[in-house]
């Protein structure tokens, strides 16, 4: 065994891919998390027999795990029965008017051309568009560690620009091939659930749409939180050590090299470090001032993804016709995305989505009841109180009932809420962020907060606020980038 240690600080899905890479190159590496159980933002919460993820539940991009597990001679099949949805989600436009998304291609194309003629032609066509962006994005860009323009200064990867269309808007890019509202929205709705509008999100985020529409939504029988399990116990077998319940007060520097980290517990002592932490944190409260890489007013500029208000909601009685996942977009699309990005408040009349899993899944519920997640985007740094909440709960459920035509009022046996306030507690998030930095041009790549410390030599930052940015799947890349290049700087 090497006998340099590295020090992970956070179990989120960067931390953990970063700590078994290390581990397996032969460091002796320990993941140091605040809260008591490995997972961050895909913690689950249990009560009275239901189980709730309590963040992702869509499951894209299945060849990014694949790739991962792959790395330790394993695949998802190794974990967890991963099962395809079909209908991949049903958008709601109001009261019994629904679109149900296929899985497959050729039901996709049927109802593209029965919404607007000719648009399964234009689908295939934007799709080829949009594979291309996935097969270079997630191929080549998103594995560069970004720390400078230089990196992207190659013939191919100028060339390709071009056809990655990072200069035009998703916005416009959507509108040059389709014109019905609802096949719009449905090509919009990823990068406003994952952190930005259409309109500031540059074409290269279409890949998305063919993550979404062609590689299919997927679920892991036994909830998301099946992956961390999967991703901790490869950890133990690489040999990673966890600390939970330990939180990390200062990271220790001198003369621009960290020394260890500093707990309730005493001083560790570590050769090399990443933080998987929200990066703000890190930056602002972990490091003493001289060796921040960032000012507070930086930070104050960021464009953030949004927070979410959520409720986790148990009820006894079956639901008769909601599937696994559903937008409810039956109130104004610009309107809710303007109160997140540009004039940050509570949402009038919000968009929101549910989860119901245990339509796929009876694990996550006690027999003959359903296991309900409720989400609402909402602005970062909002005022986040009971009153609030409690008001959006009623109107959440007002409109799932009157909309879907099922009552729930009086099932609920279980309920709980989780907000901005929550994100900050759980995870020390940067004005209770749920996906971290919206991915507009000016945040992408090399103009993210850098994954290696500006001025800490051995310290490096993994997840969702660095590259490549929000997602499991980008969490679990960032992670593997972070240990990639932290060896680097470990075998010097
Ligand atoms: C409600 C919600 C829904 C989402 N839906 C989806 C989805 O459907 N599909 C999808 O792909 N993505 C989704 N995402 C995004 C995805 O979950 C995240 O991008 C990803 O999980 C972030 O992983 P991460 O590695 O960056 O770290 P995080 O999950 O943020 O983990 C960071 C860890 O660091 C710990 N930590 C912080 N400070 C300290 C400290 N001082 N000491 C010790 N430990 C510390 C925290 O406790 C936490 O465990 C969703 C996120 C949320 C919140």
């Amino acid at each position: 065994m090497n006998t340099s240690s590295v020090a992970i600080i956070g179990s989120g899905f960067a931390g953990l891919s970063a700590a078994s890479i290390l581990a397996k190159a032969g460091y002796d590496v320990t993941v140091y998390e605040k809260n008591d159980q490995a997972g961050g933002r895909a913690r689950v919460w249990s009560k009275d027999g239901f189980r709730f993820d309590m963040g992702p539940s869509w499951y894209w991009m299945p060849d990014v795990f694949e790739n991962f597990f792959h790395l330790f001679g394993k695949k998802s099949s190794d974990f967890y029965e991963l099962k395809r949805l079909d209908p991949s989600y049903r958008v709601y436009w109001g009261a019994n008017d629904f679109t149900d998304v296929p899985a497959h291609m050729s039901k996709l194309k049927q109802l593209f051309e029965e919404l607007e003629p000719g648009a399964s032609e234009g689908l295939d066509n934007f799709l080829k568009q949009a594979e291309y962006k996935y097969q270079t994005g997630m191929g080549d860009f998103v594995f560069r560690p970004s720390h400078s323009i230089t990196e992207y200064i190659d013939l191919k990867l100028i060339s390709a620009s071009f056809r990655l269309q990072l200069f035009t808007s998703l916005r416009n890019h959507a509108r040059s091939y389709f014109k019905h509202p609802k096949i719009i929205e449905i090509l919009e709705f990823p990068v406003l659930f994952l952190g930005g509008t259409a309109a500031t999100t540059p074409a290269l985020y279409s890949l998305m749409n063919y993550a979404d529409l062609a590689l299919g939504t997927w679920y892991p029988m036994g909830g998301m939180n099946e992956i961390v399990k999967a991703m901790v116990s490869i950890a133990h077998e690489q040999g990673v050590k966890f600390r939970l319940n330990t939180e990390v007060r200062k990271i220790r520097v001198s003369n621009g090299i960290a020394s260890g980290l500093e707990t309730d517990s005493g001083f560790i002592p570590a050769d090399l470090i990443i933080s998987n932490a929200d990066y703000h944190h890190t930056d602002q409260v972990l490091l003493e001032s001289q060796y921040r890489g960032y000012s507070s007013a930086y930070w104050n500029t960021r464009t953030l993804s949004p927070s979410s208000l959520l409720f986790y909601i148990g009820i006894n009685k079956k639901l008769k016709d909601i599937p696994h996942h559903s937008l409810f977009f039956d109130e104004d699309f610009n309107k809710h995305s303007d109160e997140i990005y540009n004039r940050p408040q509570w949402p009038e009349k919000p968009l929101f989505y549910v989860c119901c899993a245990s339509k796929t899944d009876p694990s996550v519920a006690p027999e003959g009841g359903e296991n309900l997640f409720f989400l609402i985007p909402v602005a970062p740094g909002l005022e986040d109180t009971e009153e609030i909440r409690e008001r959006y709960f009623k109107l959440l459920v007002d409109r799932f009932e009157t909309v879907t035509g099922e009552t729930i009022k009086d099932a609920v046996v279980v309920k709980r809420s989780y907000a901005i306030k929550d994100f900050v507690e759980d995870y020390h998030s940067f004005k209770g962020n749920a996906y971290g930095l919206a991915n507009t041009l000016l945040q992408t790549a090399f103009l993210k907060p850098k994954l290696r410390s500006r001025k800490v030599k051995n310290l490096f930052y993994a997840g969702q606020l660095t590259i490549p940015g929000p997602g499991v799947p980008p969490a679990i890349i960032s992670g593997q980038v972070a240990a990639e290049e932290a060896m680097k700087v470990l075998r010097l």
